[in-house]
């Protein structure tokens, strides 16, 4: 490799949403931190999100966020890390506060907290229905005012660069390998060649990675996320021999707004059509509906108008009785009707699905409107522990991108912000410590006793960006198809559960986890 040419970074942060850019507001200020991103900043998830963010009440509401988070999970999540997220989110919810995120607040100025589908209590922090880009935007601004941060923009990870050492035997990550824009900063001083899509490859060195390259969306039909995100990090990591976790767990959300893209007009529940009157808001994503309607009251009718299934369920069960329902009647959605929640609290605590709807032709103050499932979550993803380290050393991953064993089959609604804060700024506090004892001896990025540079050249899979992106997809749907079929035939162990001393599967499966 030609590391004269090799931007040299200490840690390079893959991913822009709240674990990336979480995980740069922790590291110390001694280090110099790259952020880069597939898209622009503001294209990721984080920025999506609607519902809210957990937090931990007070003592008192433990057992149940515990018990909660489990039960939603089908009792396979890992308890240590279940434990640690509830235990880390009143610190989290501080810092985000710190940097001016503006929670709902109640007259007196408390906090307001509303509920989601398989909550017992009321421990959803929200601002509007806008809480990701609330929190997003605040962290961004944030990360933008620290000197030893540099973001780019559009240069999409492709590989990691990997050494092997002599001691130990195995391989640890020393930055990536990614394309830039011809134009761009960082292809005009370390572009190395062309890719056969106009763009340049440049290597990323560092001592440490941290992939947070969110959910998988990209890969389905049918998705609330961007179709940028597309799992390029599980891709790699298989490549690499780094393992996975339960890939095959992928939430699918009970209620997208159903739009038929192929028609200018929209049916109404009570049989009418309309002409759509805006089609400025037609994406390739599916717009969701928060789980919070339902918490506060929405219920979901067949075509017939009656109710079919307890709203307030975990998701995967709502989606179920949502695709059984569509089956026997052989529709194309069910009805979601916000009937029972008072017109003011629609207008303002959910503006801005109000307003998509009335943009799409329907006001959800006076009918029902549409909803179908969509891919929507990923449980599964890169295999990590408590501290966010993935099973090859130097590397670590938070967020959507990794399986933190947080949320086992099944994801609490609003606990996914929490978790990757928590596991971006765990991932962050370790690599100072690790960092801090290496300062010791050496301040040179990668300048371990290495005997084998496995990318000392170009290699040619990355010059061809389409064949790359088309493998990359195939590599990661054909994991999850082993792994389900894996899953089908072993069933989880039984163990007690910790909390309410019943038997049912608890805690990581014992897997052979995708390598
Ligand atoms: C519509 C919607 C609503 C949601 N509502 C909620 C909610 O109310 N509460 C909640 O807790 N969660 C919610 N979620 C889930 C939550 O938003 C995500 O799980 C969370 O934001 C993930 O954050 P992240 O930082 O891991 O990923 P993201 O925010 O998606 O960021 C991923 C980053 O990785 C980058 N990236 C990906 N691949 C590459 C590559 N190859 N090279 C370079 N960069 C790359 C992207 O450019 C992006 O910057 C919602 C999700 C959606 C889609």
């Amino acid at each position: 490799m030609n590391s004269a040419k090799s931007l040299k970074t200490d840690v390079v942060i893959v991913g822009s949403g709240v674990a990336g850019l979480y995980a740069a507001m922790n590291l110390p200020d001694n280090l110099n931190i790259t952020i880069i991103s597939k898209g622009n900043v503001t294209e990721c998830d984080s920025y999506l999100a609607q519902g809210g963010i957990c937090m931990l009440r007070d003592d008192a509401d433990y057992d149940s966020y515990f018990e909660d988070t489990m039960r939603a999970g089908h009792y396979e999540n890992d308890p240590d890390s279940v434990d640690q997220m509830i235990r880390q989110s009143q610190d989290v919810i501080k810092d985000l506060i710190s940097i001016g995120t503006d929670f709902e607040r109640n007259a007196d100025g408390s906090l307001d907290f509303t509920k989601e589908g398989a909550h017992s209590n009321k421990r959803i922090l929200f601002h509007e229905d806008i809480t990701g880009q609330e929190i997003t935007s605040k962290l961004l601004e944030a990360v933008k005012k620290l000197p030893n941060v540099s973001i780019y923009e559009n240069v999409t990870m492709i590989d990691l660069i990997t050494k092997k050492s002599n001691i130990l035997g195995d391989s640890s990550c020393h930055g990536v390998v990614c394309t830039a824009l011809p134009e761009s900063e960082l292809s005009d001083k370390y572009g190395i060649c062309d890719t056969n899509d106009g763009k340049k490859i440049v290597f990323i060195e560092s001592f440490y990675t941290i992939l947070a390259c969110g959910g998988i969306g990209g890969l389905f039909d049918h998705s609330t996320n961007y179709p940028i995100l597309t799992g390029d990090a599980l891709a790699i990591c298989l490549k690499h021999g780094i393992k996975l976790e339960n890939p095959d767990y992928i939430q699918i959300h009970p209620t997208t707004l159903y739009t038929d893209h192929s028609s200018l007009y929209v049916e109404h529940f009570d049989g009418s059509k309309s002409l759509r009157p805006s089609t400025d808001l037609l994406t390739d994503r599916a717009f969701l509906i928060s789980e919070s309607v339902r918490g506060e009251g929405g219920i979901l009718l067949g075509s017939n108008g009656e109710r079919f299934t307890d709203e307030l369920q975990p998701r995967d069960v709502v989606s179920s009785a949502i695709f059984h329902q569509m089956k026997k009647e052989g529709s194309k959605h069910v009805w979601l009707s916000m009937e029972h929640i008072p017109e003011d609290e629609i207008r303002n605590h959910f503006k801005h699905i109000y307003e998509h709807c009335l943009e799409e032709g329907y006001d959800a103050t006076k009918e029902p409107i549409p909803v179908v499932p969509a891919q929507h979550y990923f449980m599964g993803g890169i295999k990590v522990d408590l501290n966010g380290q993935t099973s090859m050393r130097h590397l670590f991953a938070a967020g959507e991108t990794c399986c933190n064993g947080v949320h086992g089959r099944n994801r609490l609604a609003s606990n996914s912000l929490l978790e990757s804060l928590v596991w971006a700024k765990k991932s962050a506090l370790l690599i100072k410590e690790k960092y801090d004892k290496r300062v010791v001896f050496s301040h040179i990025p990668c300048s371990e006793n290495v005997s084998d540079v496995s990318l000392t050249q170009v290699a040619p899979e990355w010059i061809d960006t389409m064949t790359l992106k088309v493998n990359n997809k195939k590599i990661v749907l054909s994991e999850i198809e082993r792994m389900k079929e894996y899953h089908e035939n072993h069933k989880p162990k039984q163990y007690i559960t910790s909390c309410t001393g019943n038997y049912a599967p608890s805690g990581r499966r014992p897997d052979p986890v995708s390598a």
